[in-house]
């Protein structure tokens, strides 16, 4: 609970009437995003991910967590960058769980070449994409847990710095990610915006 929200110079008895206001306030909130949720159920695909089409565009991707990138080290983060190794990864070979992101898709291939079972399928696309804060800072560094690509005068260099890198897929996916996650925000907060509480 935010203290900031709480006037300190109030009686014991006034902080606690702000107290009980302020978690009433978020316990709607959180049953207005449930209600998000089952709104958005129809906008699902086979592999129980979104699908927006945008711009002529088929947009794939999920709401994930976004972690601290100080805390990358930790147990509790995962799913965060692609696995390198895809569908040769040795992990998911051995029906065995991975820190590293799997797409639905790649792992649907898996399943119908018998390489996965059913079981390890069914519980590891529920594994959804999650991000590290600075996946949303424009820099040129060579992080690839930044964004390389979107200033309106640099866009033309940057697309051909993509493309003759071969890191021009890649790019694309990763911003995919990031948009689909992004609008599910903004859905969220337009509903909230539209109904305040
Ligand atoms: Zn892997």
């Amino acid at each position: 609970m935010d203290k900031a929200l709480l006037d300190l110079g109030d009686d014991v008895q006034s902080q606690h009437k702000k107290l009980k206001e302020i978690t009433d306030r978020m316990n709607q909130l959180l049953l207005e995003f449930e209600k998000c949720h089952s709104l958005f159920t129809h906008a699902k695909n086979e592999y129980n991910q979104y699908q927006i089409s945008v711009l002529g565009m088929n947009l794939v991707g999920d709401l994930g967590n976004i972690y601290d990138n100080r805390d990358m080290r930790l147990k509790s983060v995962h799913q965060v960058s692609v696995c390198k190794y895809g569908n040769k990864c040795g992990h998911v070979l051995r029906n065995r769980y991975c820190k590293f992101y799997h797409a639905p898709c790649d792992l649907h291939d898996l399943l119908i070449a018998k390489k996965i079972t059913r079981e390890y399928y069914d519980k590891t696309i529920k594994l959804k994409r999650n991000f590290v804060n600075t996946s949303w800072l424009y820099s040129p560094n060579s992080n690839k847990d930044v964004r390389h690509i979107g200033s309106a005068e640099k866009l033309p260099t940057e697309l051909i710095m993509l493309q003759n890198t071969n890191q021009l897929e890649y790019e694309y996916k990763e911003l995919e990610a990031r948009i689909v996650h992004d609008l599910l925000v903004l859905k969220q907060m337009d509903i909230v915006r539209n109904k305040p509480i």
